[in-house]
């Protein structure tokens, strides 16, 4: 036969895929993919992603002829799927059976709760727009899977994002300020992000907040967390943003270099474009710091607004961990500061522990200031030059130069040796490292 000489692959070139993709306990979506063979594995998780918005699927599976099921995790492992579906579609062609379509099961999936997706159809082409949204055929509108985020910042543009809109669902974590919770929203179809703090303040305040904030949609970024909205209810505010699902680099452990250095380029472009907006960051640390499975890195929770600060301070007292030794001696704060809290997060992050063995982090990052004296007092620590590469070590130590004047201006961190070896917009690194260490977390927590 001739495509046994040219390989499945070839012969099916031309040929519509249909992918379906399995729902525990609720059926199935099938996926019309054009030009198979190009299929991506990141793809296919996107599309996974679509059909099941409340999980994060890092892997899938199909079934052996035996019946047995067998892991994707990578390019490599969807091609040797591809390659063995085409030769059971062959086989039926031959047969003159009918087509049965790829059957794929996500793994570690929650059911899709509430939403009813039975049977609903999703058309999306492989190749050249492989990026493209999935096309919903069916005739449901307020099924839709997906809509692009410049289509929800228009709805949420026209007010239309509120409380009653809002399904909460888990908790994501609770922080100094507040709680940050996953989030259905309802109109939209999409997860999101919503951080509520309780502030008991005036309702001209609330005003003022709400104004300051408005920058925020201004924030045009891939390495900044996108933000869709905010609203007070009583005496507390919601903050909605895009949701990561990798979380934030605090509860990774130690962090390969190799994968570092990818992270530590996306957070310096993101510091990068906030200075260019005169935005200072002000709390650069590793939990706001938040990655996804598709290997994208995203800053968070920076200062905007004066007020929301100024009103969460009073509420919540203490001195973060990870501010710069200018700042805890009180004077003033500035760019460089920036620049030292990102020096202390990624040695943390390397290390796996808080760089200073004297201060003990037990829960969040905030704690007396007297406790901290020693950062304004004591050298700075020092990456160990053996376990970690010199461009790494140097980067470190430049950061975190007591003297604020000493450390790397931005032009120079974007220029550090370190850095520039990481500037090929790599995203796998990331992406894979992120979804490994979800998988053993997982597999850690048993089953959902
Ligand atoms: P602080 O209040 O001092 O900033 P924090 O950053 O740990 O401390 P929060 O900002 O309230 O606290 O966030 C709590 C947790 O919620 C984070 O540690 C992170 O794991 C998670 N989180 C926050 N924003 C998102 C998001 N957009 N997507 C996914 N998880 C998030
Ligand atoms: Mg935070």
């Amino acid at each position: 036969m001739l495509w046994l000489a040219l390989g499945p692959f070839h012969a099916m070139e031309n040929q519509v895929l249909v992918i379906r993709i399995k729902i525990p306990n609720s059926g199935a979506v099938d996926w019309t993919v054009h030009s198979g063979p190009q299929l991506l594995f990141r793809d296919v998780l996107d599309v996974i992603g679509q059909v099941l918005p409340e999980a994060t699927t890092t892997a899938f599976e199909y079934e052996d002829e035996d019946g047995d099921r067998i892991t994707v995790r990578s390019d490599e492992e969807m091609k040797a799927m591809l390659s063995y579906y085409y030769s059971t579609v062959m086989e039926q062609q031959v047969n003159g059976q009918l087509i049965e379509p790829l059957q794929i099961f996500p793994r570690a999936c929650k059911p899709p709760g509430e939403r009813n997706i039975h049977g609903l159809k999703v058309n999306t082409r492989a190749g050249p727009s492989q990026h493209d949204s999935p096309v919903v055929s069916d005739s449901r509108p307020s099924n839709s899977l997906k809509k692009s985020s410049a289509e929800l910042r228009k709805i949420l543009a026209n007010g239309q994002m509120n409380e009653q809109d809002i399904r909460y669902r888990d908790t994501l974590g609770h922080g100094n300020g507040g709680t940050v919770y996953k989030a259905y929203h309802v109109p939209s179809g999409k997860i999101l992000a919503v951080k509520v703090i309780l502030l008991d303040i005036t309702l001209e305040l609330q005003k003022q907040i709400m104004s300051e904030l408005e920058i925020l949609y201004k924030c045009d970024s891939s390495y900044i967390i996108g933000f869709y909205g905010a609203f007070f209810v009583e005496n507390r505010i919601s903050i909605c943003t895009e949701f990561m699902d990798g979380g934030s680099l605090d509860v990774y452990r130690k962090i390969p270099e190799h994968v570092l250095g990818r992270i530590a380029i996306a957070v310096v472009k993101g510091l990068t474009y906030l200075w260019s907006l005169k935005i200072l960051h002000r709390d650069v640390k590793p939990s706001n710091m938040l990655v996804n499975t598709r290997g994208q890195v995203k800053l968070c929770d920076f200062g905007v607004s004066t007020q929301l600060v100024n009103s969460i301070a009073k509420t919540y007292v203490g001195t973060n961990a990870y501010m710069a030794p200018e700042r805890i001696s009180g004077e003033q704060y500035g760019i460089h500061s920036d620049v030292w809290s990102l020096g202390i997060s990624f040695m943390e992050l390397a290390l796996g522990r808080f760089p200073y063995p004297q201060i003990q982090k037990n829960q969040g990052s905030l704690m007396p200031l007297q406790l901290l004296q020693c950062i304004v007092d004591e050298d700075s620590p020092v990456l160990p030059v053996g376990e970690f590469s010199e461009p790494f070590v140097h980067f470190i130590t430049q950061c975190m130069r007591k003297q604020p004047k000493e450390r790397p201006a931005p032009e120079d961190l974007m220029g550090h040796p370190f850095i520039m070896q990481f500037n090929d917009g790599n995203a796998t690194v990331v992406s894979m490292w992120v979804c490994r260490a979800l998988e053993e977390r997982r597999s850690q927590q048993g089953p959902p």
